[in-house]
């Protein structure tokens, strides 16, 4: 990619943005976001654009990085008309007639992913993905590759779900497929490591795992900026679950192993979460979420004194109601701490004659790992 010179902004979009004395805790440098169809410029050329979901998770966060000779987009939204209305008002003021030169996305989830071959037809642009979020969408889409809808209902119910919780991911269908509708046919290739020159500014790729097979974070040294996806997030935790087509993964360590890598970085970075609001504060917030997790593994290690499926232990980690696309990514998140538990040695998995799976505490585990829990 090409060096280009500094970046043609209007002075009144360019907002000074103080950053705090310490970053011991998080701080969020604007009171709100931006409302959808518009940008706020966070950094030098790095513009925050907020779009509407049409589920509880309300919204995600999209990024235009602004070049002389035009743009690159780091997510593209979820494949529903208002995000189309929104993008349309965005290239005709915003961009101001400047192309799209290429599109990044971080991961194969749809709020990311959905609009991605809309935008490529649209501008002739490059995709740029990694191998196996690539790979992943077209077999999510296809419902290949153990990727099926039944296969995921399947292994749910290896794991108790059952009567209306199960009845409603059954109507659920291939979900996928509605907020990604079409999957680019070609791509380029990013991978751990690689450095992106975007309006000559390097942008190093940083790959993490255990929310999708290889989420791509980008992290510029000279802006002090990280775009971070859904790898760390300001309020809440990232989802992390099993899925059928890797029913025995431990994707909870692979996160956790993750997030260090990110609180590697400078503590005054500035994160661009793809949900909430940017924030200062990668260190705590990296400290927190480990905290969480730990916490919560001690909460599910104390309720296993009797053998339990994930289904029943859902309310130690989700203390709230559900609704169906809430309890999909719940009971993959609760099999994700059992599996980590289980590969710690704390937890014993049994398969009941009824093909079901429950977790039971082993006696060795007890009061050595969670001693403030049990
Ligand atoms: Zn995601």
């Amino acid at each position: 990619m090409s060096a280009s010179a500094a970046p043609q902004v209007p002075s009144s979009r360019i907002a000074t943005v103080a950053a705090p004395a310490s970053f011991d805790h998080l701080s969020y440098p604007h009171p709100d976001h931006p409302a959808p169809g518009t940008v706020r410029e966070v950094a030098p050329g790095v513009h925050w654009v907020r779009m509407p979901l049409p589920f509880a998770l309300d919204h995600i966060n999209l990024w235009l990085l602004e070049e002389s000779d035009g743009w690159t987009i780091v997510d593209c939204g979820y494949a529903a008309d208002a995000t189309r209305e929104h993008w349309e008002r965005l290239f005709r003021e915003t961009m101001g007639g400047r192309p799209v030169k290429r599109i990044v996305v971080t991961h194969y989830h749809p709020d990311h992913l959905g609009l991605a071959a809309w935008i490529v037809a649209r501008f002739g642009v490059p995709l740029y993905m990694s191998q196996a979020e690539y790979l992943t969408a077209h077999a999510v889409h296809a419902g290949v590759a153990g990727h099926h809808p039944a296969q995921i209902l399947e292994l749910f119910r290896r794991h108790g779900l059952q009567g209306e919780r199960f009845d409603a991911l059954v109507s659920r269908g291939n979900a996928y497929q509605r907020g990604v509708p079409e999957v680019p046919t070609g791509y380029f290739r990013i991978m751990d490591g690689d450095v992106m020159e975007i309006n000559g500014r390097a942008w190093r790729v940083i790959m993490g795992y255990g929310h999708a097979p290889e989420h791509a974070a980008l992290y510029c040294e000279d802006l002090r900026v990280l775009i971070s996806g859904d790898m760390v997030l300001p309020k809440i935790s990232t989802n992390v679950s099993v899925w059928a087509i890797e029913p025995d993964g431990n994707p909870l360590k692979l996160f956790l192993d993750s997030l260090a890598r990110y609180g590697a970085l400078p503590s005054d970075t500035l994160v661009l979460p793809s949900h909430g609001r940017v924030f200062h504060g990668l260190h705590p917030r990296v400290r927190e979420l480990d905290v969480h997790h730990e916490q919560r593994l001690g909460e599910l290690t104390a309720a296993c004194g009797e053998p339990r499926m994930a289904e029943e232990l859902i309310e130690v980690l989700f203390r709230r109601d559900l609704d169906a696309h809430q309890t999909f990514f719940a009971i993959g998140e609760t099999v994700a701490h059992l599996n980590f538990l289980m590969y710690r040695e704390v937890l014993e998995r049994i398969e009941g004659e009824d093909g079901r799976y429950r977790f039971v505490r082993k006696r060795s585990a007890l009061a050595e790992d969670y001693p403030d829990v049990l």
